[in-house]
């Protein structure tokens, strides 16, 4: 067994299942200095259950960051996918939120995109609260 590694936890907005997603992935997104041009740390995440996708801020003091949501040692069972940078769809808008899905270990990649088929985007936002629409994005 692998060591254990941080994670944030966070709980899904609409099922309310736990995430973990690690921490050391996420954190390098957003040591580009460009990656959010608002300086916040929003995340689009799947959940493995329910298959919602909504929007997470990681900052404690953001005003969208939900109590019970915190940064644990936990062991890595879960691959993590960092998929595409999503572009907000508001003219204007400059947001871009990293997508994280995860997967069981092991799935094929044909079982990985018939799983992406079943997400649903309609709860995805920027950070400035711009509907951001499923994404014309190809699984690689
Ligand atoms: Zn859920
Ligand atoms: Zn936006």
């Amino acid at each position: 067994m692998d060591d254990p590694i941080l994670h944030y936890a966070l709980h899904c907005k609409g099922c309310g299942a736990r995430m973990l997603l690690p921490v050391a992935m996420i954190g390098w997104l957003f040591a580009h200095p460009d990656a959010q041009p608002n300086h916040s740390h929003a995340i689009a995440a799947v959940c493995r259950f329910c298959k919602s996708v909504h929007t997470y801020f990681l900052e404690r003091d953001s005003p969208g960051h939900a109590p019970g949501n915190a940064a644990i040692f936990a062991d890595p069972i879960h691959e993590t996918m960092d998929g595409p940078m999503l572009g907000c769809g508001k003219e204007g808008c400059q947001a871009l939120v990293p997508l994280f899905a995860q997967w069981t270990p092991g799935s094929t990649k044909e079982e990985r995109k018939a799983d992406v088929e079943t997400w649903r985007w309609v709860h995805l936002q920027c950070p400035a609260g711009h509907p951001i629409a499923k994404p014309d994005w190809e699984l690689s």
